[in-house]
């Protein structure tokens, strides 16, 4: 598979988990009034679940594939933003060093 495929894999399953924290806060908010503790709980789940995130990195360069330069996106590249490699190509076996 390649690191694109698992990227974008990453990037719905971090998706479901913004729709679960959302729900969460809302829910906590309609039974017990506002909570701040829901909210933090909510952006530790996102910041636990988002952790994978830093392994999507360009076997070529190593720049991370959900960063447009400086900028963290929700979505992954296709190519690399630093030296335009084809993260859409499946990855050979034992080619990461
Ligand atoms: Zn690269």
């Amino acid at each position: 598979m390649s690191l694109y495929a698992q990227a974008t894999r990453h990037a719905r399953r971090m998706l479901g988990v913004l729709v679960l924290a959302a729900g969460l806060v809302l829910v906590t908010d309609r039974f017990y009034g506002h909570s701040s503790l829901a909210f933090a709980a909510a952006i530790v789940m996102l910041l636990v679940a988002n952790a994978p995130m830093l392994r999507f990195n360009c076997p070529r360069c190593g720049k991370n594939a959900f960063f447009r330069g400086p900028f963290v996106v929700p979505w992954p590249n296709r190519t690399c933003s630093r030296c335009g490699h084809d993260l859409g190509s499946p990855t050979p076996k034992n080619a990461d060093g």
